[in-house]
C-alpha cells in the first residue's frame, strides 16, 4: 500500500515551498477597527501580521477555546467572530471594506493621494465589477492589460534579452494571482457587471496565453473534470497512485500532466460521454498550441519568452501546487472531503495559489 513517510523531507519541503511562495502576494487589508471586529481582534497579538482580518478572526478564536475552560466564554467568543466575519463582507456594515490591492494596505498611501486617486477609482471600479468586495480583480486586469501586453508587443517590435528577462520574471510574478482571478471567473461565468459582460468574455483570451495557460483549458480541466472528481480515482490530476513523498514520482507527475493532458482530457470526457465537451476542449488545447507554434517559427525568440517560457512555468506551477494541496489525499476512502483535505492555520497562503 502506497503511504506518505512524514519523517522523509519532501512532504515538508513541498508545503515549505508553497507557503514561502505565496507569502509575497499576501492580501495586507486591514479595515479600520470597529464594533464587533474590534472585539474579536482583541486579546492576542502574536500572530502572523500578514494574516487578513478574517483569518486572524478565525485564528484568534481558535486560540480563544484552546486557552479557555469557560463554556458561556467560548459560546459569547464564537458569537462575536461569527458576527465580525459576517460584517466584514457586508456592503452596509461601517467594517466593509473593498480589497483594492493584493500587495499592500491603502493605510501606507499619503491621505491626499487616498482622497484624489484611490477613492474615485473605488467608486468607479464598484460600478464597474459584479461584487463591491471585487474591486481587486479589476485592478489586477488593468495591471496585467496595461503592462503584460505592451511588455510582449514591444519584443516582438523590438527585441533585447534584458528586456525579454524581465517581461518573463514579470510574467512570473504575475501568474499565480492571475491564476486565483481566472480561477473565481471560470467558477462564476465572469467578474464584471453584465454591461461589461463583452470585454469580461474577451480578456482572458488575451491574458491566458501571456500567463501561460491555453484557451479555455483550465475551464474544462478544473470546472468540468476536476471538481467533478474531487481527486477521486477518475481525476487525471489526482495524487492518488503516486508515492506523495517520492521525488521520481513527483516528476512524473508532472511530465505526465505537461506531456498527455491535451489528449487526456478530451479521452476523459469521451469516456464520460461528453463529447461536445472533449472535441471543444482538445480544439482548445491544439489552437492555441499551434499559434505559438506558428509564432515560434516565425518570431522564435520573443515566442520563446513572451509564450514557451510562461507555458511550461504555469504546468509546473499547477501540478507543484495540485501536488502540494492534495499530497495528503486519503487511500483507504479517497472520496471523503474529511479524510483528503489539510487545514493550514496561521499561514498566509489563499491568497495566490494555483488551483488545479
Ligand atoms: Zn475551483
Amino acid at each position: 500500500m502506497r503511504y506518505i513517510d512524514y519523517s522523509t523531507p519532501l512532504p515538508k519541503l513541498v508545503v515549505f515551498v508553497f507557503v514561502v511562495v505565496h507569502f509575497p502576494h499576501r492580501e495586507r487589508h486591514f479595515p479600520a477597527a470597529q464594533g464587533t471586529v474590534n472585539n474579536a481582534l482583541a486579546c492576542f497579538s502574536h500572530m502572523n501580521p500578514l494574516l487578513t482580518t478574517a483569518d486572524s478572526i478565525v485564528l484568534r478564536n481558535l486560540l480563544h477555546d484552546a486557552s479557555s475552560s469557560d463554556d458561556s466564554s467560548k459560546a459569547r467568543s464564537d458569537q462575536i467572530s461569527k458576527d465580525a466575519l459576517a460584517a466584514l463582507t457586508d456592503d452596509c456594515s461601517d467594517a466593509f471594506e473593498t480589497t483594492v490591492f493584493t500587495g499592500w494596505d491603502r493605510k501606507v498611501l499619503p491621505d491626499w493621494l487616498s482622497d484624489k486617486l484611490l477613492l474615485p477609482y473605488i467608486l468607479w471600479a464598484q460600478g464597474v465589477v459584479r461584487r463591491r468586495t471585487d474591486v481587486v480583480f479589476l485592478t489586477h486586469i488593468m495591471l496585467y492589460l496595461l503592462t503584460s501586453v505592451p511588455s510582449a508587443l514591444m519584443l516582438y517590435y523590438r527585441f533585447s534579452y534584458t528586456h525579454a528577462v524581465g517581461h518573463w520574471l514579470m510574467q512570473a510574478y504575475y501568474c499565480g494571482p492571475f491564476t486565483l482571478l481566472l480561477h473565481n471567473h471560470i467558477h462564476n461565468g465572469g467578474v464584471l457587471a453584465k454591461k461589461y459582460a463583452w470585454f469580461d468574455s474577451i480578456f482572458p483570451y488575451i491574458l491566458e496565453p501571456l500567463m501561460g495557460h491555453t484557451w479555455d483549458s483550465y475551464y474544462y480541466h478544473h470546472v468540468k473534470h476536476h471538481h467533478v472528481e474531487g481527486n477521486g480515482p477518475e481525476d487525471l490530476s489526482s495524487t492518488l497512485r503516486y508515492q506523495r513523498d517520492d521525488l521520481f514520482d513527483f516528476i512524473l507527475y508532472v511530465l505526465r500532466f505537461m506531456t498527455l493532458v491535451w489528449i487526456e482530457l478530451p479521452l476523459y470526457f469521451l469516456r464520460k460521454h461528453k463529447r461536445s465537451l472533449a472535441i471543444r476542449c482538445l480544439v482548445s488545447e491544439i489552437s492555441t498550441l499551434l499559434a505559438i507554434y506558428l509564432l515560434a517559427i516565425r518570431y522564435p525568440r520573443p515566442t520563446t519568452f513572451v509564450f514557451i517560457l510562461p507555458h511550461i512555468m504555469m504546468r509546473i506551477g499547477m501540478m507543484v501546487g495540485n501536488w502540494g494541496q492534495h499530497a495528503f489525499i486519503d487511500e483507504i476512502d479517497p472520496a471523503s472531503d474529511f479524510r483528503s483535505s489539510i487545514t493550514l492555520i496561521d499561514v498566509a497562503v489563499c491568497c495566490s495559489v494555483f488551483l488545479t
